[in-house]
């Protein structure tokens, strides 16, 4: 937060996740250390010559391994979503190495409510503001329903929901749409970026008695990882890494404030996020990461590139 209680324009945070089962069973030792109070993460190179100090890097925010989803959000996310609601653009993303918990932050595991992510809680956030709204709009367009995603507006990419379970219906067939292919990391690993973006139309009757439309958009973004795949996936996995690379490039420049030039055109990524990157947007990306020794270089990578684009 800035000193007048304003959100900042961006701000970066890390998640660590706690060692799996697997992880534990195979004897792998956790080398990172979070200070939540100075909010300073350090990372022990397990192969560490004597003396050789951890390294430390510091974020806005740190969430140790005992993080819960809702602290997550009330830290990160809400504040954008209420800034979305008042009519600006927001962008929330997860980066990180495969398998450090990008996709639990955002979309979280339908097993317990309590397991929920960012993009349940933020539709659960939008949809009570909207019950408490006095005056609800009518849009006049046609409205169609199917099945299995309800309402949605024909010929609109965009689908209308009334509420947040037609929300996760959505989430849920999105997730099917996404290409997922073997990686040298993962078997499971996405191979694309996920993107879920909200418009928010928000009509009021101002103090000079006429109506005023205001539109906020939110884009929740699990981003797919960097990636070393080779072969015929070597052509994808250098577009992934561009699109990385630039995303990074965006995002350091609008934090620096200085630079007149923002490089949104050098990837597709970033030119469908620009009306939600800088400007007076707000935008959070949460670096996740893995607490094992086998991951250290994968873990500082990442905190590198998160504390560039501070
Ligand atoms: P990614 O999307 O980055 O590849 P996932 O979100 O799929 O990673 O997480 C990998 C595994 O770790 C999943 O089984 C997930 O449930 C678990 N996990 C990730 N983050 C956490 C966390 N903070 N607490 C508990 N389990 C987690
Ligand atoms: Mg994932």
């Amino acid at each position: 937060m800035c000193e007048d209680g304003e959100v900042e324009n961006v701000r970066v945070v890390v998640r660590v996740r706690p060692l799996s089962e697997k992880e534990i069973e195979a004897g792998y030792r956790q080398i990172t250390k979070v200070d939540t109070v100075h909010k300073t993460i350090s990372v022990e190179n397990p192969q560490a010559a004597d003396g050789e100090p951890p390294k430390t890097f510091t974020f806005d925010v740190v969430f140790d391994t005992d993080s819960r989803q809702m602290d997550v959000y009330n830290e990160t996310a809400r504040p954008i979503v209420d800034k979305v609601l008042m009519g600006y653009n927001g962008t929330i993303l997860a980066y990180g190495q495969t398998g450090t918990g990008k996709t639990f932050t955002m979309q979280g595991d339908c097993m317990a409510p309590e397991l929920k992510g960012i993009i349940p809680n933020s539709f659960a956030h939008i949809f009570g503001y909207i019950a408490k709204a006095a005056e609800h709009q009518t849009a006049h367009l046609e409205v169609k329903e199917r099945p299995d995603i309800g309402v949605y507006i024909r010929d609109l990419s965009g689908y209308v929901v009334n509420n947040a379970d037609d929300m996760e219906r959505i989430m849920t067939l999105g997730n099917k749409n996404r290409v997922v292919g073997a990686t040298a990391m993962n078997t499971q690993s996405s191979r694309s970026h996920a993107i879920f973006t909200i418009t928010i139309e928000n009509g009021d009757v101002g103090e000079d008695g006429k109506q005023h439309i205001k539109m906020g958009k939110l884009h929740l973004v699990d981003l797919a990882s960097k990636t070393g795949a080779t072969g015929v996936r070597l052509k994808e996995a250098t577009k992934i890494n561009l699109s990385l690379s630039t995303l990074g490039n965006v995002i350091s420049a609008l934090v620096d404030g200085k630079s007149t030039h923002i490089p949104y055109r050098n990837s597709k990524l970033t030119r469908l996020l620009q009306d939600s990157l800088g400007g007076n947007s707000k935008t959070v990306m949460c670096a996740n990461i893995g607490p094992a020794d086998f991951n250290y270089d994968e873990t500082i990578s990442t905190l590198r590139y998160a504390n560039r684009a501070k």
